[in-house]
């Protein structure tokens, strides 16, 4: 930065010099012409009163008063009288000045020697007898004045170049020095200019910006760690429930404390507490397969209304031992989705309408299609879920009735599962619950539009 800032100056710098110089050349060399010009009708007014006086033998003594070339031009054109002697004799009649005086009374002119070194201003009049009177006077023209200047130019130029080099380092310095030792952490408007305040307010904001993202990633990483604490812990107490009931009666049966005619009683306790433990056991690894996106079946177009047809078979006999009516309703919609994961998804909301509900209650399961939704329900006429409950059923292990929650059966996973697979599909799991009267569940799917959905 600072070289740039550097360069910048000093070519500023060199070139406001040059700009300077070559105005003033031109300015000083312009009003010397001026002068010079006026010099020349000054003497060119006072030998034509001379001469129109009578007096016109002052022409043999015009070079004495000034260097002045005097020529004295008839009618024809023809030189009759040039102070320099030279061109006596010759024709005149078609230079500038002695055209314009012809015409107009009054011609001027400038002239260059071959070499460009000299410049010859001309100053004519034309008398009143029809003559021309004209007065030259020769200059050192710009060029020359350039030429004969070369050496002290030189020298002004090389200071010059030196000078703002030094002060193009020492203002480069000034200007970044406070720039490159504040502190990018706490910049401070006030140590630098006030052109760099847009700039030191951008560094704060983003800076604030930076801290507030921190702190959410701490506190993000603190929840997960809390999170990830809390599940290990539930877990080791779901799983140690089971393996305790089953040690302990494994116990009675090896220390032949059990009657022969209890053991298929006892042998069936193992067996249930087993079956939770495999069941629980999959849950867990069917979560943190979602978590971690790690589904082995890949996503395909897929209707959802069969898919509750299917969750509904399925489910119809503990529907039934549970006094439960299962229906399906609605229309046929198309999803890209995960088959296993969206079957996953129906069966755990019916399951907990059927767990969830009184004899001779409902759970429907509702498919439609709403513009370029595919939307998925499952309602219940079932025991209902407090409303101070309902941000947290889907939270792992969580249990609105913990008491009852291992006749009811279940892992305290399923709706966790619900959630994170529907995630995977884009959709939020949306909840309507009043207290004994029921319970529905929401999902909405993107739709595979109509003329795609054959095609996976
Ligand atoms: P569980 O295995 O205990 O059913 P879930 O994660 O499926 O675990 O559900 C969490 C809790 O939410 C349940 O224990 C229950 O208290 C409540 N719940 C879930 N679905 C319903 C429902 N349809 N009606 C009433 N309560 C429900």
């Amino acid at each position: 930065m600072r070289d740039k800032i550097f360069k910048n100056i000093w070519l500023v710098s060199m070139a406001s010099f040059f700009l300077a110089l070559a105005l003033s050349i031109g300015v000083i060399y312009g009003v010397f012409s001026n002068q010079n010009r006026e010099k020349l009708k000054t003497e060119a007014e006072s030998l034509i009163s001379a001469i129109e006086n009578g007096e016109r033998d002052i022409l043999k003594d015009a070079s004495l008063f000034s260097q002045t070339r005097v020529t004295l031009v008839n009618r024809d054109g023809i030189v009759e009288f040039d102070s320099a002697s030279a061109a006596v004799g010759e024709n005149h009649g078609d230079r500038r000045e002695i055209i314009d005086a012809f015409e107009k009374g009054l011609g001027q002119s400038s002239r260059y020697s071959e070499t460009l070194s000299e410049k010859t201003e001309n100053y004519a009049v034309r008398l009143k007898d029809g003559s021309v009177l004209r007065v030259s006077d020769s200059q050192i023209s710009l060029f020359s004045v350039l030429a004969e200047m070369a050496y002290p130019f030189l020298l002004a130029i090389a200071a010059a170049l030196v000078i703002s080099f030094l002060l193009a380092s020492k203002l480069s310095k000034n200007i970044t020095r406070p720039v490159l030792e504040m502190n990018p952490n706490l910049p401070d408007s006030r140590f630098v200019y006030k052109e760099f305040k847009p700039f030191i307010e951008k560094i704060q904001n983003q800076n604030r910006q930076i801290h507030a993202q921190m702190e959410e990633m701490q506190a993000s990483h603190e929840k997960q760690e809390a999170m990830r604490r809390e599940f290990t812990a539930n877990v080791s107490h779901e799983l140690k429930t089971p393996l305790t009931s089953i040690s302990g009666t494994a116990e009675i049966i090896k220390n032949n404390l059990v009657k022969p005619e209890d053991v298929p009683h006892f042998a069936d306790n193992i067996y249930k507490e087993a079956s939770r433990l495999i069941v629980l056991v999959e849950d867990i690894i069917k979560i943190s397969q979602l978590e971690e996106n790690r589904i082995p079946q890949s996503r395909e177009n897929l209707d959802l209304l069969p898919a509750a047809e299917s969750v509904k078979e399925r489910l119809e006999s503990a529907a039934a031992s549970a006094g439960v009516k299962l229906s399906v309703s609605g229309e046929s919609a198309v999803i890209n989705g995960i088959p296993q994961v969206i079957d996953e998804i129906i069966y755990n909301l019916c399951d907990n309408s059927i767990k969830y509900n009184k004899c001779g209650g409902t759970v429907d399961i509702r498919i439609s299609k709403e513009s370029e939704k595919a939307c998925l329900s499952v309602s219940d006429s079932g025991i209902g879920i407090p409303a101070e409950e309902i941000s947290r059923i889907f939270e792992r292990f969580y249990r609105v009735d913990k008491s009852h929650s291992k006749e009811i059966g279940g892992t305290g996973l399923g709706l966790a599962i619900v959630k994170h697979g529907a995630l995977l599909h884009g959709a939020v799991p949306r909840v309507e619950s009043t207290p004994g009267v029921g319970t529905t569940v929401y999902l909405e799917f993107d739709a595979v539009p109509q003329n795609t959905a054959g095609n996976n």
